[in-house]
């Protein structure tokens, strides 16, 4: 993989430090959807010192953010790649793809249908996160691990938009955000983060009467079910509700199941086509109907989150954080999306 000059960015745009966030970090909060296994989140308010081999990242005014993308060549990474190619305030410094991909070697530029940028796309992870300071991740779960692994030591930034983490997984982001700056959202989109708010709000103000189920559908080719969306709108939902969806959560019906469990939160998750990504949230009750859908028709807006998150996160301290926190939305009770996925 060859980088360009770290220190001679292509844009030179303003980037500002970003400001303290408006709500805490989503790290201390996250700790409670994982209740298999708590972590120390102590320690997360006092963070180790960066090892001494860390690269300096400290922002200059006016340098621009630079930023490697792992997993350059998927259906997300490819469609980043055009958008941070064209954002003011951001240089790409390089890509990476999993061994064996037919993309190793490619020019990113061409990758993204740009013009050639003179870098081509390598496997060598490690020397992206030395070079960066932020680098973005959708890929899967194992290889996101490793890539946090590799920001806790270099002090380098991470977003990740991967999904379908499971608890253990889950784990080793929130220690690898004891050393980084790590953003995890299963759904970076404006609309869906506006969503998990209202989904909360409704909940709680409606009773337990009125029964929760979330449908999500999406392309045929996608790997986890239900969606990382559908189960941070589960997580707003049961919050509203002050309960945790890891309790009252209905994730399949098949079979002679039984009549519905009041207050529980069902999931149903439909696969075809190429649909971005739909979800809809049904508060039901007798006699009435709430539906709230948001459709994803393309992943342009999930790519816009990722390069606001990338600019957010440069320069911020260690820790865990959401979508909410990059957006700026206050919550009563942050809590990280981080099951989600
Ligand atoms: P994809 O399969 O098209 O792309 C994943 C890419 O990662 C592939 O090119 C693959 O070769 C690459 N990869 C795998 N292992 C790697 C490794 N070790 N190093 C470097 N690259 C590696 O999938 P996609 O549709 O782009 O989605 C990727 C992930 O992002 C999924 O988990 C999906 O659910 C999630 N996603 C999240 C959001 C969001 O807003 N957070 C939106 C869309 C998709």
């Amino acid at each position: 993989m060859s980088s360009r000059k770290a220190g001679k960015p292509a844009v030179k745009t303003a980037v500002k430090t970003a400001a303290k966030p408006a709500v805490k970090p989503a790290a201390k909060a996250g700790a409670k959807a994982l209740q298999k296994k708590p972590i120390d989140l102590k320690s997360q308010e006092k963070p180790e010192p960066k090892p001494a081999s860390a690269p300096a990242r400290v922002k200059r005014p006016n340098g621009a953010v630079k930023v490697g993308v792992v997993g350059c060549a998927g259906r997300m990474g490819q469609m980043l790649l055009k958008m941070l190619i064209n954002a003011p305030g951001i240089v790409v410094v390089g890509g990476t793809e999993r061994r064996g991909s037919v993309a190793l070697g490619q020019d990113l530029g061409a990758l993204a249908g740009a013009d050639p940028l003179g870098i081509s796309v390598g496997d060598d992870p490690s020397m992206l996160f030395e070079t960066s300071d932020v680098v973005v991740d959708f890929t899967n779960p194992t290889a996101t691990v490793q890539h946090a692994q590799m920001a806790a030591r270099t002090g380098c930034g991470l977003v990740i938009g991967t999904t379908g983490f499971d608890n253990d997984q889950l784990n080793s982001l929130l220690r690898a955000a004891q050393r980084a700056p790590i953003v995890v959202a299963a759904n970076m989109s404006l609309g869906i983060n506006l969503l998990q708010q209202v989904v909360e709000e409704i909940a709680r103000i409606l009773d337990p009467d009125w029964d929760i189920e979330i449908v999500e559908m999406h392309h045929r080719a996608k790997i986890d079910a239900p969606s990382g969306t559908a189960l941070a709108l589960g997580e707003a939902a049961a919050r509203g509700r002050g309960q945790s969806l890891r309790r009252i959560s209905r994730r399949s019906r098949d079979g002679q199941v039984g009549p519905r469990v009041k207050g529980e939160i069902g999931f149903a998750a439909l696969r075809g086509g190429d649909v971005v990504g739909d979800h809809t949230v049904i508060f039901a009750a007798d006699g009435e109907r709430v539906e709230i859908t948001h459709r994803a028709s393309s992943r342009e807006i999930f790519a816009r989150g990722a390069v606001k998150s990338v600019l957010w996160a440069a320069g911020k301290k260690p820790g865990l954080y959401s979508m909410r926190d990059v957006l700026g939305f206050s919550v009563q009770a942050p809590q990280a999306s981080t099951t989600t996925s």
